[in-house]
């Protein structure tokens, strides 16, 4: 808290309009951003060819390649329109160990763009896995998602696309719908798995450990 406040203190002597840049971002919100609580706009689908709403996809596309993420929504780059991306690569899965792609149903997803998608549920089973996000960095929870689910809205084109997805792709496009609803993982998560992810190294180095808002 005192750290904190020390470095709110040091931001804030710089002036407001130090590093100020609009949305689209190029880098990911955090966690406490009034944009990741706001329910998102529709799309007017006449509006999917502008400059402006490409541009958020191009970033989106962009932001979710530096970060290395498998969805990425438009409130996480501060703009509050329903899209949302998501890319699972054979590469990312072949870097993952083959128990964990097994036991999460991983599969690979093409560079997939929903602009104001609708869900529909398919298999309501829930399936329970850790799961992060780049809005709240440097934690994970157990979280429960349905095992498969239809996501119908439109592609960069503004043609209607309607996609089906099973298991852990299912997990992704369930989180990131929850983005455009202004919803978490952390309000649907069990808290008492809530986990920082480097809770080991704190120890190790004695607590002089920082969280890294960026990638590496
Ligand atoms: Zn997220």
């Amino acid at each position: 808290m005192g750290v904190m406040r020390k470095f709110l203190n040091w931001y804030g002597r710089l002036g407001p309009s130090h590093g100020k840049t609009l949305p689209p971002y190029e880098h990911v919100v955090q966690v406490g951003d009034p944009t990741l609580r706001k329910v998102s706009e529709l799309v007017p689908i006449p509006s999917i060819k502008s400059e402006s709403v490409q541009k958020v996809i191009k970033k989106l596309e962009c932001v979710l390649d530096k970060y290395g993420s498998l969805g990425m929504s438009a409130p996480q780059i501060g703009v509050n329109m329903r899209i949302f991306v998501m890319k699972h690569t054979n590469k990312q899965i072949s870097y993952t160990p083959k128990e964990i792609v097994k036991s999460r149903g991983m599969s690979a997803v093409p560079f997939t763009v929903f602009i104001n998608p609708k869900l529909k549920v398919i298999d309501y089973t829930k399936v329970v896995h850790s799961e992060g996000c780049e809005s709240v960095q440097g934690y994970l929870a157990e979280v429960p998602r349905y095992r498969e689910v239809e996501v119908t809205g439109y592609n960069s084109e503004g043609e209607i696309t309607s996609k089906i997805f099973k298991d852990w792709p299912a997990r992704i496009a369930q989180h990131e719908i929850d983005h455009l609803d202004g919803k978490l993982y952390i309000d649907r998560m069990d808290r008492k798995t809530f986990s920082c992810t480097c809770w080991e190294e704190v120890n190790l180095s004695k607590g002089k450990l920082v969280i890294p808002f960026h990638p590496e």
